[in-house]
């Protein structure tokens, strides 16, 4: 299994694995892997020949210094579990900050038309300005054909959407499916800090969205809402942040439902310092 530790080295492989026309991959990561993010590097290892997967604590995206600070650091684990997909197509790229930022760790400004200031854009300011200066670095670095992101950050996945446009890059964005915990919880790096029994209160989100997607069909908007606070109501250990019935391609929250028109529910809670998100489709 090689690992890479500066974008230099890197480089230098991918443009001698580049001469002879390879597809290269591209899964970018936090680490603290799980079977979420296993199942992005499955899906590159299907399409492609080479695929770097970084694992990249990145400073800027974290508005809040306990998060990042109790950010779990896991890499030997995560190369082991990489190195059970495969060793031979995968390179793992975990640079230094230095390596992504040089002197100055600072975000750069985009402007992804809105989508930015929804959700986590509000809750979390300077988030996805943080998160598109450490994409657009590692694709300069990288150069992939084809990135892999899940769907558990839909937000995420719209913005490096435009981010390529904005980049006029030439990469394909794959969106992966959420992979869950038997109990359905959204598999997140964050879940090592929750015990057992607060994973199973935890449990509540999806059986929340479960049925806000059911209700979805014949219930309007403002009674789901409604509905949607009165079950966080009932414990506060499970906190609610946010809900929003919103469309998918703008992300704006609604109250009245458009034909031909893709919608998703989305919410984000907190179990003590906690904090989880998780979305669903809903037409
Ligand atoms: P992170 O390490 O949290 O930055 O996530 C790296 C990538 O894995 C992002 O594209 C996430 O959307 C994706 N990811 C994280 N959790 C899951 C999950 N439960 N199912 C599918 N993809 C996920």
């Amino acid at each position: 299994m090689e690992i890479f530790y500066s974008n230099v080295n890197l480089s230098q492989k991918l443009l001698a694995c580049k001469q002879p026309n390879q597809s290269i991959g591209f899964v970018p990561t936090m680490g603290a892997l799980h079977q979420g993010h296993l199942s992005l590097i499955e899906t590159a290892l299907l399409d492609n020949d080479i695929v770097v997967v970084s694992i990249f604590v990145n400073p800027t995206q974290f508005n809040n210094i306990h998060d990042l600070k109790s950010y779990p650091k896991t890499l030997e684990e995560d190369v082991k579990k990489i190195e059970s997909l495969s060793s031979s197509k995968v390179l793992i790229f975990a640079p230094t900050v230095e390596d992504i930022y040089g002197s100055s760790v600072k975000s750069s400004k985009f402007d992804f038309g809105g989508l930015e200031f929804q959700m986590e854009g509000e809750f979390r300011p300077g988030h996805f300005d943080g998160v598109a200066t450490v994409v657009r670095r590692l694709f300069e670095i990288v150069q992939p054909h084809i990135a892999y992101f899940g769907e558990k950050d839909f937000q995420q996945l719209q913005i490096i959407k435009k981010l390529v446009t904005i980049m006029k890059a030439n990469i394909k964005i794959v969106s992966c499916p959420i992979a869950r915990e038997s109990n359905g919880l959204a598999m997140s790096s964050r879940n090592m800090r929750l015990s057992s029994s607060d994973k199973d209160l935890a449990s509540k989100i999806y059986f929340v969205l479960k049925n806000v997607k059911e209700q979805f069909a014949t219930n309007d908007i403002n009674t789901i809402n409604q509905w949607v606070k009165t079950q966080f109501e009932m414990d506060d250990t499970l906190k609610l942040e946010y809900f929003h019935i919103s469309e998918e391609s703008t992300l704006s929250p609604t109250t009245t439902i458009m034909a031909n028109t893709k919608y998703r529910a989305f919410l984000a809670a907190y179990i003590r310092d906690v904090r989880l998100i998780d979305n669903i489709a809903l037409n």
